[in-house]
């Protein structure tokens, strides 16, 4: 779907970008922007900088910028269109529900939505409101979940029938194929469908902003041949390892208190959620993933993992306390009685019972001595031994190394063993955990060789510039006087010189976005650019990335000719972007003259060698040095 553009830059118009990013990180006042730690790289002190005036933000660590939709976009991994609508939902602005134009994925997207929105209703009206659903509302409520559970995650039950779905689609007109690559439905070899879930209560799955994007169900009938749980194949818009189940429903209270409750299936989720814990996230079917940390630390460092005493609950969490320290973020783990999962506990001891767990939640080096001690492994030196490499090997994985020495110590004070015994061994961790990572590095480094190979291939030539970094300092900055001067100096640029006539690639390509930008707008800034370049649909990913960055990097720093000029100590009128263009132009103007008197002497010398008449060459030289004087002189570009 693609939005008019006025209605983007409405939409833009309304949020206030400072109140945007500040809802996410914490911004101090410093001049006239704003400052914080960057969201998007690890840091310690804030490079992340917000312009209100500009409505723009850029990292100066780790390059990235944007406008409000592109942060959305990057922050809440959602596309282009998803961000546009959750700034209008925010803003209380209304969309068009449909426009003609449609963008080929986004719309294939859009329709697997609406499929599972769908689907999502079917089931939910069948639990509900007819006589075969009874039988599954009775199991919800045996489970303990509520009315106003059910409805606050859309549980459901599918009919125990081959096209129930099916017939309600073609009711609906939703096209079978659009149903099968939702992965509701399945063909058979005759090519007739069949649905997929059936006689089953169905738990929706929900994207990080609340659409339905899959289903699990649970097996309700005893001669139902297929597996107690059936989930949604991986589609379009459901990435297993990406979704993390409940956070759309979580996300304010994991902000709120600080610290996200992880647990495993979804029904454990539902049932603690609705005893008021609604911090809380499950891993639901596969298990914990780098991408669901990464989804959980946009809104807290902190996570606590509820996991069953058993011997697989203890594995699978100490492969969760690994991941999460890995990815630098804090971690606690809570231990269920031994034969509970967090749905059977809270049903027998309650919600009440369940917070005091989670506030008796002890350190990962706690949890796995006492997992060792529960094997029986601490009654021996030898084991004790296995016991405190585990821990060490889990230390690790620590990056910051204050927060290291200080697990160091609280494993040395409560084995009563030396600390440097202790760091003589982490040493060895780290050292492999180091050649791990080198060699990783080392990797992607062919990879990207690779890669680059490939796109020579595939362009006969090679490729040599990928980078914005020697993009001429001229070339900068026209651009970024035409971003700063708007519509005044770009037309004043373009009818001096034309995008094509930028050397560097990316340079010309943002050239060529401010040109068509120049002819179709009535207004010209860098927030609208963002926007236009990432909708650009003949650019690749690196490519917008790259520009993107190029553009918020122009935006948020000085003009490179007067950083020169300061240094070689003469003023210039600050922020003049009108006199910045005029001088860069004629720096570009001035060196394309002189490579061509280079040229041209070069081409007389060798037909003069030859005996070659070299009057046109000097025609030329003479030609060459009156463009040289009038570009150098004060009548060049005055009106
Ligand atoms: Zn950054």
């Amino acid at each position: 779907m693609r939005l008019p553009p006025e209605k983007i830059e409405e939409i833009r118009n309304s949020t206030d970008i400072v109140e945007l990013i500040g809802a996410f990180v914490k911004l101090k006042k410093r001049g006239k922007n704003y400052v914080g730690l960057c969201p998007f790289h690890n840091e310690k002190t804030p490079s992340f900088t917000v312009s209100s005036d500009k409505q723009m933000y850029h990292c100066f660590g780790c390059g990235v910028g944007g406008n409000s939709i592109s942060f959305m976009m990057e922050f809440e991994k959602i596309s282009f269109i998803e961000a546009v609508k959750s700034l209008a939902e925010k803003a209380g602005i209304s969309l068009p529900v449909y426009t003609p134009e449609y963008d080929a994925i986004a719309n294939e997207q859009e329709e697997l939505y609406s499929a599972c929105k769908a689907a999502g209703l079917f089931f939910y009206h069948n639990l509900t409101e007819t006589s075969e659903g009874k039988f599954a509302q009775e199991y919800f409520h045996k489970r303990g979940f509520s009315n106003e559970t059910i409805r606050t995650f859309g549980l459901g039950y599918s009919p125990n029938s081959w096209d129930s779905l099916i017939k309600h689609a073609e009711r609906e007109n939703i096209p079978l194929q659009t149903l099968e690559k939702a992965g509701l439905v399945r063909k058979r070899d005759d090519g007739s469908y069949y649905d997929y879930f059936r006689g089953r209560a169905m738990f929706p799955i929900f994207s990080s902003t609340g659409r339905t994007v899959g289903f699990g169900a649970r097996k309700l009938y005893e001669d139902d041949q297929l597996g107690k749980y059936l989930n949604s194949p991986e589609t379009l818009i459901y990435n297993k390892s990406r979704i993390l189940y409940g956070i759309s429903h979580a996300k304010e209270a994991i902000r709120e208190k600080d610290y996200a409750v992880l647990v495993e299936g979804y029904a454990d989720l539902i049932r603690v959620y609705q005893e008021g814990i609604r911090n809380i996230v499950a891993s639901s079917g596969t298990s914990l993933t780098v991408e669901q940390i990464q989804s959980i630390s946009r809104y807290t460092k902190n996570i606590t993992i509820v996991y069953d005493a058993d011997s697989a609950g203890s594995k699978a969490a100490m492969r969760g306390v690994d991941l999460i320290l890995e990815k630098d973020l804090d971690v606690r783990v809570a231990v269920l009685p031994q034969g509970d999962d967090p749905d059977s506990f809270v049903g027998k001891y309650g919600g009440e019972k369940f917070l005091a767990l989670l506030k008796n939640s002890v350190s990962f080096v706690d949890f796995i001595a006492q997992a060792f001690e529960r094997e029986g492994y601490l009654k021996t030196p030898e084991g004790q031994t296995k016991a405190v490499r585990t821990i060490i090997q889990t230390i690790s994985k620590i990056k910051d190394g204050i927060k290291r020495n200080f697990y160091i110590q609280l494993v040395a004070e409560k084995y009563g063993l030396y600390e440097s015994l202790l760091h003589q061994e982490l040493e060895k961790y780290i050292k492999i955990e180091k050649s791990r990572s080198e060699y990783q590095l080392v990797r992607d480094e062919i990879d990207e060789a690779q890669l680059e190979t490939d796109t020579q291939n595939l362009n006969g030539s090679k490729k040599t510039v990928t980078t914005t970094e020697n993009i001429p300092l001229a070339e900068r900055d026209i651009l970024h006087a035409m971003i700063d001067g708007g519509r005044k100096v770009t037309e004043f640029v373009f009818s001096n010189f034309s995008p094509e006539q930028f050397s560097h690639p990316y340079a010309k390509i943002l050239a060529q976005e401010i040109h068509s930008l120049y002819e179709t707008a009535d207004e010209l800034n860098a927030a609208m650019l963002i926007d236009s370049i990432t909708e650009t649909p003949h650019l690749q990913v690196e490519e917008i990335e790259a520009i993107k960055k190029l553009l918020t990097d122009l935006v948020f720093s000085q003009y490179e000719l007067s950083k020169r000029w300061a240094e070689e100590g003469t003023t210039i009128i600050k922020g003049d972007a009108m006199q910045i263009a005029r001088d860069a132009l004629r720096t570009i103007l001035l060196q394309t003259v002189q490579k061509k008197l280079e040229v041209n002497q070069q081409s007389m010398k060798e037909a003069s060698k030859r005996g070659e008449d070299v009057s046109h060459y000097l025609q030329t030289h003479t030609q060459l040095l009156e463009e040289k004087k009038f570009l150098s002189s004060e009548k060049c570009f005055q009106k």
